[in-house]
């Protein structure tokens, strides 16, 4: 587990960089002067932890310290606090179903989630419904070749619910543990292609109960991954989010109003382009990530 301990804190390095600086130069001290506390603010909010939750955690850090809790257990607290009560993460069911705007990573994060579930030991398979772009089926081939993982793909159908009834079917025939089915990127503007996806999770809840559906959001989205959630959910139920594109942007923090604007839990974080660069996420990690620098975890 230390493994994604660490992965946790270099993904999240550039998110943190300046929330940990303030932080490693406030040791030993029992509250924040109001320039500290200016800097913090302006650092919460360029991670795009978001104004309600940055206000929260200047409060908490503002006032003299009573019962000798340290500052950082104090900003724990404080995201802990406010995320109390949201939905909790269960136990994904046999088949994934990986949904969002082109360009958001899935076809990488069904690579990745087939990856990571193989390596605990399950039988997996990928459904390549993403029938619009060539490339994308080309995409999760390569992987499924290199992963040595089973795929459905019909580079003569162009339509997905086709594809995913005869993946899903397949891969429950051959009791595999999981199916990960890849759909291409909508634009949630477009009733046609959100209706699409509608008819791709009917067919799957023919076969099966056992269905998720994770919303692939870029971090570098901001708000806007939010609003595009919003959409999805007009027309599927989503089981949560994977957030991806994490090592490339400075506004991680996008995690926190995530979780509790959809009242959704982020299942797993993208960090690179490789099929290793996943972490699954675990809120106590995030939080530590966010105040501190890798340096401490290799000397600590
Ligand atoms: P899709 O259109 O949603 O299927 O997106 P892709 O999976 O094709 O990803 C789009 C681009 O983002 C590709 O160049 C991926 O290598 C890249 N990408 C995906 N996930 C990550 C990530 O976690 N970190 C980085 N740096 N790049 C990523």
């Amino acid at each position: 587990m230390i493994s994604f301990i660490k992965k946790t804190i270099s993904g999240l390095s550039k998110t943190s960089s300046r929330i940990s600086n303030i932080f490693s130069g406030l040791s030993g001290k029992s509250h924040l002067e109001q320039s500290e506390l200016d800097m913090l603010e302006e650092a919460l909010l360029s991670a795009d932890l978001g104004w309600e939750l940055t206000e929260n955690i200047i409060e908490s850090l503002k006032s003299p310290n009573k019962k000798e809790i340290s500052l950082t257990e104090r900003f724990s607290n404080t995201i802990l606090e406010y995320l109390q009560g949201i939905a909790e993460k269960k136990a994904l069911k046999k088949v994934i179903v990986l949904v969002g705007i082109n360009g958001a990573g899935k076809t990488t994060s069904a690579a990745k989630l087939g990856g990571y579930y193989s390596k605990s030991g399950e039988t997996v398979s990928f459904v390549a419904a993403d029938t619009y772009r060539a490339a994308a089926v080309e995409q999760i081939s390569i992987w499924s070749k290199k992963l040595n993982l089973h795929l459905t793909a019909n580079e003569y159908s162009a339509d997905p619910a086709a594809v995913t009834y005869d993946g899903v079917s397949s891969g429950i025939s051959k009791s595999h543990d999981r199916i990960i089915v890849d759909t291409s990127g909508r634009i949630h503007n477009s009733p046609n292609l959100m209706k699409e996806l509608e008819k791709i999770y009917k067919v799957i809840q023919k076969l099966t109960e056992e269905v998720d559906v994770l919303m692939t959001i870029d971090a570098n989205t901001g708000q806007n991954g939010i609003q595009q959630a919003r959409e999805f959910l007009r027309y599927i139920p989503l089981s949560g989010v994977i957030l991806t594109k994490m090592d490339g942007t400075a506004r991680g923090g996008i995690a926190v109003p995530i979780m509790k604007e959809l009242d959704l839990p982020v299942y797993f974080m993208g960090v690179g382009e490789q099929v290793d660069d996943w972490i699954p996420f675990v809120m106590e990690d995030y939080i530590n990530a966010l105040i501190q620098t890798d340096k401490e975890v290799i000397s600590g």
